[in-house]
């Protein structure tokens, strides 16, 4: 009997090894031989992604993204830039124009290096898709939901075409996390992950994760193996001491997110706040037909301008001005002097991301202690 995802993520993939209900370390970088490996990825070697601890986190993320198989690895990064690699060396990729900055610094600085070519697309017109597309297009590559502005792609339309034009569909999936999006359920082949963020959830390791069919996964993989980007056990232990509460976690962050959006939509020093969870928000609908929450994730704008966003990060206490995003922590930034600070000020306003825009990553805590924070902040 298949279970609901709060007891996969509790049962799911237990060793139980000497009937320990918790998940041990495997503290070992070498394992007896078995006598049944047959080919290099198999040799039970740290290196090669199969100690207990790894195995462990495969079959539970498999299991609760609806995979046939998964993958950890070193970070959210190593997960991406190798995947895409495996999936698409050699080829070409299409690309959402809107990108966590990292990978968006991958393809227009490494990519072609390293013999990917890649062209941006406009991930909500697929009218203009089939134009960029090239014999040796491989992929097509995009995010759940847009940072900052929380734009939501048309998902539907993006499997449809890559399963027309044979093209393998990868996203990244670590602002929705499985709580909320299982893009696998929605026809996507590969799903990736910061686990930096909500999987992990508190703020305290880096990792991240591909989960897909058994084939593709191979591949990232062997890649991997390769490139080296592997996870250690002892982060291992930690992502999956974090995943068992991921249910309640993201539960709790899309109640305080919707709660602290509605405060700020009526708050008179707002000008504008971006959250799917929002009847106002453009992708409202669309939100709301693919995803069973809206989130932790908004970002608002103050009417000062961006002295009066930075006086803000200031006065907050609740709220920690900080980087990075999906711990229990409530996290603030500006993306134009933090994320979004290596793009040149037209290229930020092109997409929309004006400077006085502050980003909230909702944690845990109380909601009402929150809003009186954010209240306090903004008088
Ligand atoms: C943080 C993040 C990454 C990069 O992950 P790391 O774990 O920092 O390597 C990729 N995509 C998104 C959406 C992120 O938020």
């Amino acid at each position: 009997m298949q279970h609901e995802i709060e007891t996969r993520l509790i049962h799911d993939g237990e060793p139980r090894s000497e009937g320990a209900v918790g998940m041990p370390i495997f503290r070992s970088s070498t394992f007896l031989t078995r006598g049944d490996e047959s080919g290099y990825d198999d040799i039970r070697y740290i290196r090669l992604n199969n100690t207990p601890n790894h195995v462990a986190l495969h079959a539970k993320l498999a299991s609760i993204e609806g995979g046939e198989a998964a993958l950890v690895t070193a970070s959210g990064m190593a997960a991406i830039t190798t995947s895409i690699l495996a999936v698409a060396g050699g080829g070409h990729v299409l690309a959402q124009r809107v990108l966590y900055g990292g990978t968006h610094d991958f393809f227009t600085g490494e990519a072609r290096k390293l013999g990917v070519e890649y062209d941006f697309i406009d991930a909500d017109d697929p009218a203009s898709w089939s134009a960029k597309l090239r014999p040796n297009t491989k992929a097509v590559y995009v995010e759940t939901m847009t940072n900052p502005l929380l734009d939501v792609a048309d998902h539907a339309a993006i499997v449809r075409f890559a399963r027309e034009h044979r093209l393998v569909s990868l996203i990244d999936n670590t602002f929705a996390s499985p709580i909320n999006f299982r893009p696998i359920e929605h026809g996507y082949d590969v799903s990736l992950h910061s686990a930096t963020k909500y999987l992990n959830g508190h703020d305290d390791i880096v990792a991240g994760a591909a989960i897909g069919s058994r084939e593709l996964v191979r591949g990232i993989t062997h890649l991997t193996n390769h490139l080296g980007g592997t996870l250690d056990p002892h982060a291992c232990v930690l992502l999956h001491r974090g995943l068992k509460t991921l249910a309640l976690r993201v539960r709790q962050q899309n109640a305080n997110a919707l709660a602290l959006a509605r405060f700020l939509a009526s708050h008179a020093a707002v000008a504008r706040v971006n959250y799917p969870g929002l009847e106002t928000h453009p992708r409202h609908a669309r939100a709301r037909e693919l995803f069973d929450g809206f989130g932790g994730m908004l970002s608002f704008e103050t009417n000062g301008g961006a002295a009066a966003a930075q006086r803000f990060l200031g006065r907050v206490h609740v709220a920690l001005h900080a980087p990075s995003l999906g711990g229990v922590e409530t996290l603030v930034s500006r993306p134009a002097a933090m994320s979004h600070v290596g793009m040149s000020a037209e290229d930020r306003a092109a997409i929309g991301l004006s400077d006085a825009l502050i980003r909230v990553s909702v944690g845990i805590e109380n909601e009402k202690d929150l809003i009186d924070d954010f209240a306090q902040a903004l008088a």
